[in-house]
C-alpha cells in the first residue's frame, strides 16, 4: 500500500515504466575535475553571452568569462581554475554546433565567491542581482534566464510560487536526491523567490511514488503556513508547467498563455538550490546535477559536476558502456535529445545522461495511423497529434498553425502512447519550428 495517494492530476497523460530504482537510492557524488571544459557562449534561451576573455588568458573558477547581452542573457563563468585555449565553434548536446571558450584546467580547485547573504534579512532587489551574477537559468528544461523570472514585473499578479518536484520523466532522480539530501535549502530556496515576487503562498508538487521525500518536505515545510507540499498522481507529465497548476490552483492556462497569466509561477527544485547556493554560499552557477542511469551504464550515479565537462568523461567516471548499450540521450527519454558525438559538454541545464540499451529504447517498426485515437485521448492539452503530425509531413503548415501546432510542449505523451510506433513528436516539433519561422516572417513583413 502507498504511504501517500492522491487524486490531484491533469486530464490525459501516460505511465511509462519508471526505471528509477537505478539510480534513485544512490547519493550525490562529486566528480573531480576534467582536464578540459568547453563553455557555450548559449547554454540559456535568448541572446548569446559576449567573451570578455581571449586565447591564453589565466581564469579562475567561478569568474565571469562572458557577459549577458541584453535582458535575456545570462553572464558565463568558467567552471574551473586554468588558461583559455581558444574561443571557437563546438558541438553542443542540442545537436547545433555553437561558439564555445575552452579552458585547459589547473590543478587549483578554489571558486570565486560573493559574500553570503542573510535570507532572512536580504532584500527582493539583492536576491535578484545576486541570481543574475550567478548566471542561473532553470533547470527544468528549458533553460530560461532565472533572474527574469524572479523579478515582478509592472501590472503582474503573481499568487503563487509552484516548485516542481514531480520529476515525471523516468529515471531521472537528480531533484529527488535534491529533496532527501537537502530538504531545508529547497524550502528556503522556495522562501527566497517567494520573496523576490512578493508573493505569499508557495507550494510544492511532487508525485506519490516518492513517499521518502514526501515525509520530509512535509516535516520541513510544516514551521511556515504559508507553504503547502501537494501530493499529485504519478503521471506523465505531470511536471510540466500547466500540468502543476491545474492540478494544484485548478487553473487551466490557456493556449499560447503563460502561467503568469493565471498568477502562477513554477520553478524547479534544483533552480531554487541553485538560488539558495548563491544567495546564501554567494556562488554562481558552475555546476550541474545529473542522473547517469539506463541499462547501458556500468555504474549509474547521481553526480555534480563542473558545467562544460564532456559527455564521455562523465560516461567514463561511470564505469563506461556495457556491451548492448544503444543510445545516449542527454534529458529524460520522453523529452531528450539524443546525442552523436559525445564530446559534447554538460551544460547548465542538463539534468541527465541515459545510456539505453536497445530493450530499453523498445524499437518497433513503425506502421500506418491505426485510426485508434490513443493519441488526442492521452494529449495533456488537448491537441490532435495524429492530424498535426500528419500536416507536418505533408509541408501543410497553414493547417498545423490552424490546430494550434506553436501550443505543443513537445512532451512525447503521443509518441509514446501510439500503437503504430509513429514517431508523432518529431514530425510535431519538425512543423512547429516552421510555423514559428512563418510566423516570425509574417511579423517582419
Ligand atoms: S507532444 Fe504535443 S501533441 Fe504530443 S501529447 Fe505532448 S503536447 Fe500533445
Ligand atoms: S495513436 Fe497512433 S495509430 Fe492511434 S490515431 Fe494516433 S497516430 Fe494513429
Amino acid at each position: 500500500m502507498k504511504l501517500f495517494t492522491s487524486t490531484k492530476t491533469f486530464q490525459g497523460g501516460v505511465h511509462p515504466a519508471e526505471y528509477k530504482e537505478l539510480s534513485e537510492n544512490l547519493s550525490f557524488e562529486i566528480m573531480p575535475n576534467p582536464k578540459q571544459v568547453i563553455l557555450p557562449l548559449v547554454q540559456h534561451i535568448g541572446k548569446p553571452s559576449n567573451p570578455l576573455v581571449k586565447k591564453g588568458d589565466d581564469v579562475k573558477a567561478g569568474q565571469i568569462i562572458a557577459e549577458a547581452d541584453g535582458f535575456i542573457s545570462v553572464p558565463i563563468h568558467s567552471s574551473v581554475s586554468g588558461k583559455v585555449k581558444k574561443i571557437s565553434t563546438e558541438i553542443t548536446p542540442s545537436g547545433f554546433p555553437k561558439d564555445s571558450i575552452i579552458i585547459d584546467a589547473a590543478d587549483s580547485n578554489e571558486i570565486e565567491l560573493k559574500e553570503p547573504l542573510n535570507p532572512e534579512t536580504v532584500a527582493p532587489e539583492e536576491i535578484q542581482q545576486r541570481v543574475k551574477w550567478a548566471g542561473i537559468v532553470g533547470q527544468g528544461g528549458a533553460a530560461f534566464p532565472t533572474f527574469v523570472k524572479i523579478t515582478p514585473q509592472p501590472n503582474q499578479n503573481i499568487e503563487a510560487v509552484i516548485l516542481n518536484g514531480c520529476e515525471c520523466e523516468p529515471y531521472l532522480t537528480r531533484d529527488y536526491r535534491f529533496m532527501i539530501e537537502r530538504t531545508e535549502e529547497v524550502i528556503e530556496g522556495l522562501r527566497l523567490i517567494m520573496k523576490s515576487l512578493g508573493v505569499g503562498r508557495g507550494y510544492i508538487g511532487i508525485e506519490d511514488n516518492k513517499p521518502e521525500a514526501i515525509k520530509k518536505l512535509k516535516e520541513a515545510a510544516a514551521k511556515y503556513d504559508n507553504i503547502n507540499v501537494e501530493v499529485l498522481v504519478t503521471k506523465y507529465p505531470q511536471g510540466a508547467e500547466k500540468m502543476l497548476i491545474k492540478a494544484i490552483l485548478n487553473r487551466e492556462v490557456p493556449p499560447g498563455k503563460l502561467p503568469l497569466d493565471v498568477g502562477a509561477v513554477i520553478q524547479n527544485i534544483g533552480t531554487a538550490l541553485a538560488i539558495y547556493d548563491a544567495v546564501v554560499k554567494g556562488e554562481p552557477q558552475i555546476t550541474a546535477a545529473l542522473t547517469v542511469s539506463g541499462y547501458g551504464i556500468k555504474e549509474p550515479k547521481n553526480l555534480i559536476v563542473r558545467v562544460g565537462t564532456p559527455i564521455a568523461n562523465v560516461i567514463e567516471y561511470c564505469g563506461g558502456i556495457t556491451e548492448d548499450a544503444s543510445k545516449v540521450v542527454i534529458g529524460g527519454p520522453m523529452m531528450g535529445v539524443a546525442q552523436f558525438d559525445f564530446s559534447a559538454p554538460v551544460t547548465k541545464a542538463t539534468s541527465g545522461i541515459l545510456i539505453l540499451t536497445k530493450t530499453e529504447e523498445n524499437l518497433h517498426e513503425e506502421t500506418t495511423c491505426l485510426r485508434c485515437g490513443k493519441c488526442i485521448e492521452v494529449c495533456p492539452i488537448g491537441l490532435i497529434p495524429t492530424k498535426l503530425s500528419r500536416f507536418s509531413q505533408l509541408d501543410r503548415f497553414e493547417d498545423a498553425e490552424a490546430y494550434n501546432i506553436t501550443v505543443c510542449m513537445e512532451c512525447g505523451t503521443c509518441t509514446f502512447t501510439c500503437p503504430a510506433n509513429i514517431p508523432l513528436v518529431q514530425w510535431i516539433r519538425l512543423g512547429k519550428q516552421r510555423v514559428l519561422a512563418m510566423q516570425k516572417e509574417r511579423k517582419s513583413a
